[in-house]
C-alpha cells in the first residue's frame, strides 16, 4: 500500500469541517480518503505523489480524460471572456444544435448543473404535461437524488417486498410518505410484471423514467421486449417515457437512444456533454419542451438556476461532443472489448467465477458466474457488495482506479498498453477472492 501522509493529514483537517471529512458519498474512503492533485491523460497524481491509471473518469463524465487540448482551449477562451453572466450566451444554442442533431428525439433542450437536476426538472416536465402525479422507475436504478427519483436502492433486501410488487422504498431517512406512495416501483427486465403494475396504476402514471442499462442494478442492457413495453404501455395510458442517458449517452454517436433504438418523449443527459464541467440537461420533442416556455407568460415548470448553461459548460461540452466521433467511438468500443476479453482471460487464470457486464466504454465486472438481470440478483452475487469493493480496494492500492460496485469506463485518452495494465492489476490482486 503506497503512503500517504499528505492525504492523512488533508483528511484530519477535513474532519474538522466536513461531515466524516467527506462532501460527496460515492469518494468516501476508510481509513482516510485519497486526494488528489493531477490529471493528464488517463491517469491521476494524487497529493502524496502516487500515480494511479483512471479507469472510472470521474465516475464516467471524463470521456475524454485529463488535460484534452480541444476541451482546454475552449473552456480557456470562456474563462478569459467570463464565467458566468445573468445572460444568456450564443454557446447554449450551439451545444443544443450538436445535441439535436445527434440525438433523433430531441427537438429542443434545457441546461441544469447536475443529472440530478435535469432528472428533477424531466419528473416536473412529466407531470405538468400529463396533469399527474405518479413516477414509475426501476428497482435499484440510480438516477441521482431528487426525492422520487431516488427510491428503492436500498441495499437490505428485507424491506425490497415481492419481485411481483417492488416496495417503494425510502433511499434517505425521513422522506415523506406522499413521496413514497406517488412512485410506482417496476423489475428491471421482467416485461410482465412491470407490465402488470404499470397497468394498475393507469391514469394517475405520469411518466416511466428508464436507464437502458442501469448502472446500479447491474449495467445489464435492458432486453428489446422490455424497453418496447415500456414504450407501448406509456402511450397506451397517456404517460410519458423518460430516457436517463446521464451515463449512457456515451454509448454511441446517437446516444443510447440510437443503439437502442428508442423513441422517448424527454431525454435527459449530464457527464460527458459537459467536457469535465458541472452540467446537466433536459430535451424531448417541442411540444412537451413547451412547459418551460416563459415566453407566453408564466409557464407551466419554471426552471432557472444561477449557473445553468454557464457558459464554459457549454463551451468545454461542445469540444468534447466534438472529440466524439464516429472514429473516437470505435476506439472507446475496442477498449471495451480488448478489457472484455482479457479480463475474461485473468478469471480463467486465476481460478475466479467472474463475469463482466456492460456494452462499449462502460464495463462492471462482478465475481459470481450466477446469471444476473437485475438489482437483486446483482445484490446477490456480490455477496452484498462486499467482495467487489474489497477488490476495487485492493485494485486502488495496486495503481488502478475503477468504482467500488466494480465499474470501469474507458477514455479516448487510453491505448491498449493502458487496457492490459489495468488487466495485469488485476491479475495482482484477483487471487484471494478465489472460491
Ligand atoms: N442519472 C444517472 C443514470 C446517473 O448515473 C447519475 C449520476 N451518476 C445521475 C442521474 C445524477 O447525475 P449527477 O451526479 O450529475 O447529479
Amino acid at each position: 500500500v503506497p503512503s500517504s501522509p499528505n492525504s492523512e493529514k488533508l483528511y484530519a483537517r477535513a474532519l474538522q469541517v466536513m461531515p466524516g471529512g467527506n462532501t460527496r458519498t460515492t469518494v468516501y474512503r476508510a481509513p482516510h480518503q485519497i486526494y488528489a492533485k493531477r490529471g493528464a491523460g488517463c491517469r491521476i497524481t494524487d497529493v502524496d505523489g502516487t500515480v494511479r491509471i483512471d479507469a472510472l473518469g470521474n465516475f464516467t463524465s471524463l470521456i475524454h480524460g485529463y488535460g484534452n487540448r480541444h476541451i482546454l482551449e475552449a473552456a480557456t477562451r470562456q474563462l478569459e471572456a467570463g464565467t458566468c453572466f445573468g445572460a444568456p450566451t450564443e454557446s447554449e444554442i450551439r451545444l443544443s444544435e450538436i445535441l439535436c442533431e445527434r440525438l433523433p428525439s430531441v427537438e429542443q433542450l434545457r441546461y441544469t448543473n447536475s443529472g440530478t437536476e435535469a432528472v428533477m426538472n424531466a419528473i416536473k416536465a412529466a407531470r405538468a404535461y400529463t396533469g399527474r402525479p405518479k413516477i414509475a422507475k426501476c428497482e435499484g436504478a440510480y438516477h441521482g437524488t431528487y426525492d422520487p427519483a431516488e427510491t428503492s436502492q436500498d441495499a437490505s433486501p428485507a424491506t425490497w417486498g415481492d419481485i411481483d410488487r417492488p416496495g417503494s422504498v425510502p433511499t434517505a431517512k425521513g422522506t415523506p410518505q406522499g413521496v413514497l406512495d406517488d412512485v410506482v416501483v417496476i423489475p428491471f427486465n421482467n416485461t410482465q410484471v412491470a407490465e402488470a403494475i404499470l397497468r394498475a396504476s393507469g391514469n394517475n402514471l405520469a411518466a416511466v423514467l428508464i436507464d437502458v442499462m442501469p448502472n446500479r442494478a447491474g449495467l445489464v442492457p435492458a432486453t428489446p421486449e422490455f424497453l418496447a413495453m415500456l414504450r407501448r404501455v406509456t402511450r397506451e395510458l397517456g404517460a410519458l417515457l423518460i430516457l436517463d442517458e446521464v451515463i449512457t449517452f456515451r454509448l454511441g454517436y446517437n446516444g443510447a437512444q440510437g443503439r437502442f433504438d428508442i423513441d422517448p418523449d424527454i431525454t435527459t443527459l449530464g457527464k460527458v456533454i459537459g467536457g469535465g464541467f458541472a452540467i446537466g440537461a433536459i430535451g424531448g420533442r417541442a411540444e412537451v419542451m413547451s412547459v418551460f416556455d416563459p415566453s407566453k407568460g408564466a409557464p407551466a415548470v419554471p426552471h432557472g438556476g444561477t449557473f445553468s448553461a454557464n457558459p464554459v459548460s457549454m463551451s468545454a461540452g461542445i469540444a468534447a461532443i466534438e472529440e466524439l466521433t464516429p472514429a473516437a467511438f470505435e476506439k472507446l468500443e475496442a477498449l471495451g472489448d480488448r478489457f472484455d476479453q482479457g479480463i475474461r482471460t485473468c478469471f480463467t487464470r486465476n481460478g475466479i467465477q467472474g463475469q463482466v457486464t456492460g456494452l462499449g466504454s462502460l464495463r462492471r465486472v462482478h465475481l459470481t458466474d450466477a446469471p444476473l438481470s437485475d438489482y437483486r440478483s446483482t445484490f446477490a452475487a456480490a455477496d452484498g457488495a462486499t467482495r467487489v469493493s474489497a477488490l476495487a480496494k485492493a485494485l486502488f492500492d495496486e495503481g488502478v482506479i475503477i468504482a467500488g460496485n466494480g465499474l470501469l469506463a474507458f477514455s479516448t485518452a487510453m491505448e491498449e498498453a493502458d487496457v492490459d495494465e489495468i488487466i495485469r492489476g488485476f491479475d495482482r490482486v484477483l487471487l484471494p477472492f478465489t472460491r
